[in-house]
């Protein structure tokens, strides 16, 4: 399968109507692909894979806003600071402390989402509810100057069942609910980012505001 731009204008349409980001997941897929969403519009995309994200930015053009959506090491922060624009999946504090240095070294605020566990599945990265409420209810005090969380990231079971997969997606967003009291000026609750190409419209029925949507738009990865 390849690059469909005829799914590209559907699904944008669909999301534009309802104010859903698109964040077109690029991983694996070549740079003449991304060239060609980006002359058709599109802005945000998602990597996850520092090596591989830090060679596209190199050669891409400069506005495009990078998303990290994988498993982030402490270790590779420093290598996308200077131009990531949205971290999705903090799922610990020294991650998140990583960050707010290197950001820091880069004279930057850094925005990033909290991945949170939802799924059934063991696999998954990410914090359990209580254990996040607990953290953000704390975060005032050790100021991260440099990032801003923006909200909440998610990531429901890879299964057919799409009645558990709804229901993992009203979990996060009653977290984000819960959440959004503590709205502070690192913390700044607005973003829920959830959904994939086989989910996508169940997780904006369910109230996401931003997709990560890869194989619907480039075709299956090998
Ligand atoms: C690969 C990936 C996606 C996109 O998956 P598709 O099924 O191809 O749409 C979305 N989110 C994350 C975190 C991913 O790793």
């Amino acid at each position: 399968m390849a690059l469909s731009l005829e799914n590209y204008l559907s699904i944008t349409s669909s999301l534009d109507k309802k104010g859903v980001t698109l964040v077109a997941v690029s991983k694996t897929q070549p740079v003449e692909d991304i060239l060609k969403l980006y002359q058709s519009g599109q802005r945000d995309f998602g990597e996850n894979y520092v090596q591989e994200l830090v060679d596209k930015q190199a050669v891409l053009p400069k506005d495009i806003r990078w998303h990290f959506i994988g498993h982030l090491q402490s270790n590779k922060v420093k290598y996308i600071a200077p131009f990531i624009h949205l971290i999705h999946g903090v799922d610990s504090e020294s991650l998140l402390k990583e960050i707010n240095k290197q950001a820091a070294r880069n004279n930057r605020v850094i925005e990033v989402l909290m991945q949170v566990h939802i799924a059934t599945e063991e696999t998954k990265f990410g914090w359990d509810a209580a254990e996040l409420m607990h953290f953000l209810e704390e975060l005032g005090k050790n100021p991260l100057p440099n990032v801003r969380i923006m909200g909440l990231m998610g990531m429901a079971s890879f299964s057919t069942d799409l009645e558990l997969v709804r229901n993992e997606f009203k979990q996060l967003k009653g977290l984000f609910q819960s959440v959004s009291s503590f709205n502070s000026s690192i913390f700044k609750p607005t973003i829920i980012s959830m959904g994939m190409s086989a989910d996508y419209e169940i997780a904006m029925e369910e109230g996401s505001n931003m997709v990560r949507i890869g194989s619907l738009l480039f075709g299956t990865r090998n």
